[in-house]
C-alpha cells in the first residue's frame, strides 16, 4: 500500500502526522526489528514506542535499516513515571535519542501523569525545553485527564498536542475526546483492537464486517478515521499490518457507527487502568 493513501492529521504545533500508525509494544530484539521493518514496507510511516518497552533501539535499528528517509517518519517515544523531575526528565530524553540513535523525535509524549506523585507538570517544563533545544519537533501527553490537562495548561501555558488514550468501541472516551477537541488536542488510541479481549468476537462487529465485506480489525480502525482519532495497531504479521492499513477504500454510514456505539460501557477500560489511581514508573 502507498503511503500517500494515509490521509495526514494536523497538529496544534502545525506539524503533521499520518492519521493511523504502528504500535510496537512488546517487539524487541532481532523479531522485533523485523516486524517494524515489515510495517514499514507495508507503508506505516508513525511508530509508537517507549522508554518503557525497552524497544527504543529496536525501533531505532529498524528505522535505519528501512533506508527511508528519517523525513518521511514519525517516530514517538515517552518518558517514564520515575523521570518526571525536570533536570531527570531531560536527561531521560537524551538517553532515549541515544538509545534510538535518533537526532530528534517527532513527538514525545509525557507516559502516565501518576497524579499521586505530582510531578507532571516538572516533567511537561522539561519536554518544553527539550523541544526548544530541538530534541523534539511536537510535544504531547498520555493517559491524561481532563483535570491533569487543564493543570499543565493552566501552570505552563502550553497546550498538549497530543493525548494518547486507551480507546476502543468498549470505551469511546466521548466526554474526553470533547474536552480536547474544544483545546485542539488531537487524541492517539491505545488498545484499539480490545489487546486480546473479547472485542474482535462481538456478535455485532462480526456481523457488520460480514455485510461490510471487510475485517473487525477493519471496521474497527475505520471507526477510528472517521472520528479523527489517530489508530495505533500493532501486529507483528505483515498480512495483518497490512490489513490494518487497508481502511481508506471504504466507509462506515451513520447507522454503521451507530451499531459500534452500542458496545460502549461506562467504564469500558480493559484492564481497569484509570489514570486518576493507576501510575507506571
Ligand atoms: P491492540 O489493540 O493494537 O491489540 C494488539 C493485539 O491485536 C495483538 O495481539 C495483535 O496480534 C492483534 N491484532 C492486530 N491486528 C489484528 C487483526 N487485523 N486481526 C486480529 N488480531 C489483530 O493493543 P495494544 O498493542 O495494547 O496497543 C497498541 C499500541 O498502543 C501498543 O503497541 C503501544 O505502542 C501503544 N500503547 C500505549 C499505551 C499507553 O499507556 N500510552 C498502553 C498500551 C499500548
Amino acid at each position: 500500500m502507498s503511503r500517500n493513501i494515509i490521509p495526514a492529521v494536523t497538529l496544534n504545533d502545525g506539524n503533521t502526522l499520518p492519521a493511523i500508525g504502528f504500535g510496537t509494544y512488546p517487539l524487541k530484539g532481532a523479531a522485533g526489528v523485523a516486524a517494524i521493518l515489515s510495517a514499514i514496507d507495508n507503508g506505516y510511516r508513525l511508530l509508537d514506542s517507549a522508554c518503557n518497552y525497552e524497544n527504543e533501539a529496536t525501533v531505532g535499528m529498524a528505522v535505519r535499516k528501512s533506508g527511508i528517509a528519517r523525513s518521511e517518519l514519525r517516530i514517538t517515544s515517552k518518558l517514564p513515571g520515575r523521570h518526571h523531575k525536570y533536570s531527570a526528565a531531560l536527561l531521560s530524553i537524551e538517553e532515549s535519542l541515544y538509545r534510538a540513535q535518533l537526532d530528534y523525535y517527532d513527538l514525545y509524549l509525557i507516559h502516565w501523569p501518576n497524579p499521586s506523585r505530582d510531578c507532571y507538570c516538572e516533567a511537561w517544563q522539561a519536554l518544553i525545553e527539550a523541544r526548544d533545544r530541538g530534541w523534539l519537533r511536537s510535544i504531547g501527553v498520555s493517559n491524561f485527564l481532563p483535570e491533569h490537562l487543564q493543570t499543565l495548561i493552566s501552570q505552563t501555558g502550553v497546550t498538549p498536542a497530543i493525548n494518547q488514550i486507551e480507546m476502543h468501541p468498549y470505551f469511546p472516551q466521548q466526554a474526553q475526546r470533547a474536552f480536547h477537541q474544544q483545546h485542539a488536542i488531537v487524541t492517539e488510541g491505545w488498545g484499539p483492537l480490545g489487546r486480546g479481549s473479547d472485542l474482535l468476537q462481538e456478535a455485532s462487529l462480526t456481523e457488520l464486517a460480514r455485510t461490510l465485506n471487510r475485517s473487525v480489525a477493519q471496521v474497527i480502525l475505520r471507526w477510528y478515521i472517521q472520528q479523527g482519532v489517530i489508530a495505533l495497531p500493532k501486529s507483528a504479521s505483515p498480512g495483518r499490518q497490512k490489513e490494518n492499513l487497508s481502511l481508506f477504500d471504504f466507509s462506515l454510514s451513520p447507522q454503521d457507527i451507530a451499531i459500534i456505539d452500542q458496545l460502549a460501557k461506562p467504564d469500558g477500560r480493559i484492564f481497569g487502568f484509570d489514570p486518576a489511581s493507576h501510575e507506571e514508573l
